[in-house]
């Protein structure tokens, strides 16, 4: 099996695993790679819609009803900075007060405020709501299976599309 990402086909594992949130038990063979490390699923089906119903956790969570208290948001916007570029003295007292373990994820990969981030199958777009509210500007959320194309007061658009329907690098 060859690696997507990278073409090494040496010493990559592949992984079966089953379908348990929704019960569907349908088996799934992921490749991990020995290369580059990336874990890539083999022969996606063609229709995921069954695996992503309306009543997903990421559809179901609203960034609206999470960032709704005037003096929180601004805590956050701190928290969130350090969280994701490791600056703000004050974000990082209060990320040891509160953490968020995945917007902290992020640190690891070298984003700063200026950086183009596509969040691809992000649900109602809480993430990127949580970095727009840090002062990310350029970022945009794409996922198939969301009712309709959101757009936020905060100027966040998600958008109803898959990842071969986007154009630009
Ligand atoms: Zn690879």
């Amino acid at each position: 099996m060859i690696c997507k990402i990278c073409g090494n086909s040496e010493g990559n594992q592949p992984h079966i695993a089953r379908e348990m949130m929704f019960g569907l038990g349908d088996s799934f063979t992921y490749l991990e790679c020995s290369r580059c490390g990336c874990v890539q699923l083999q022969d996606p089906p063609a229709d995921m819609s069954k695996y992503y119903p309306p009543t997903y956790y990421s559809f179901a969570i609203t960034p609206v009803a999470i960032f709704n208290h005037p003096v929180k948001n601004i805590a956050k916007r701190f928290r969130d900075t350090y969280a994701v570029t490791n600056r703000s003295s004050l974000g990082k007292v209060l990320y040891v007060l509160f953490p968020d373990m995945l917007i902290r994820s992020l640190a690891h990969t070298g984003v700063t405020k200026r950086s183009r981030i596509l969040d691809v199958g992000c649900g109602s777009g809480w993430l990127l709501y949580s970095l727009v509210n840090a002062g990310f500007r350029t970022v945009l959320g794409i996922d198939p299976y969301i009712d309709a194309t959101i757009t936020y007061k905060n100027g966040l658009t998600i958008r109803k599309q898959s990842i071969h329907e986007v154009d630009g690098e």
